[in-house]
C-alpha cells in the first residue's frame, strides 16, 4: 500500500498544504478567468479528496467572480492557490504550487476556445473547446 505525500507553498511561504494522491483528472486550463488569476497563457488545476492546509490560512484571500466561481490568493505574495465552482463542495489547487515532484501528468488542455493567441499547444494531449468535466465551470460560456 503506497501512500504518496505532495506539499506545496505559495511565493511567500506562508501558505502551505499537502495532499496524498491527485486524482487522475487534471488539465491546462486556457480560460480567460484562470489566464487573468495567473497571470499566465493557461493554468493547470488539480484535486486531490484529502487535500489539506498545513500553515497560513490567514493568509488566504478569495475573489467571486461574475459566475459565482471563487479562486483563493495569497494576500501577502500574490500566488494563485485555488479555484471553486459556484455551489461546488471541493476545489481545485493550482499544481504549479507543489514543491514536490509528482507522478501524475496533466492530461488535457481544456477552454482551448478561449486560449492567447500568442500561445501555441505543441503537445499531443486531447483539446477540448469548453470544460471536460470537473473544469466545466471554470467560465461562463460565452454567447
Ligand atoms: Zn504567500
Ligand atoms: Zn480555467
Amino acid at each position: 500500500m503506497q501512500q504518496t505525500h505532495y506539499t506545496g507553498s505559495c511565493l511567500c511561504g506562508e501558505i502551505q498544504f499537502a495532499v496524498s494522491e491527485l486524482d487522475r483528472e487534471m488539465a491546462h486550463c486556457h480560460c480567460t478567468m484562470c489566464r487573468k488569476f495567473h497571470g499566465a497563457a493557461f493554468s493547470t488545476f488539480a484535486s486531490a479528496k484529502d487535500f489539506r492546509w498545513l500553515a497560513g490560512e490567514d493568509f488566504l484571500a478569495s475573489y467571486i467572480g461574475n459566475n459565482g466561481s471563487q479562486r483563493q490568493f495569497c494576500r501577502q505574495c500574490g500566488s494563485s492557490l485555488t479555484f471553486r465552482a459556484a455551489g461546488a463542495e471541493h476545489f481545485e489547487f493550482a499544481l504549479a504550487a507543489l514543491d514536490t515532484p509528482i507522478s501524475e501528468h496533466p492530461d488535457a488542455h481544456v477552454w482551448v476556445d478561449n486560449r492567447a493567441n500568442w500561445h501555441n499547444i505543441t503537445d499531443d494531449l486531447p483539446q477540448f473547446s469548453g470544460g471536460r468535466g470537473c473544469e466545466c465551470r471554470h467560465q461562463q460560456e460565452t454567447p
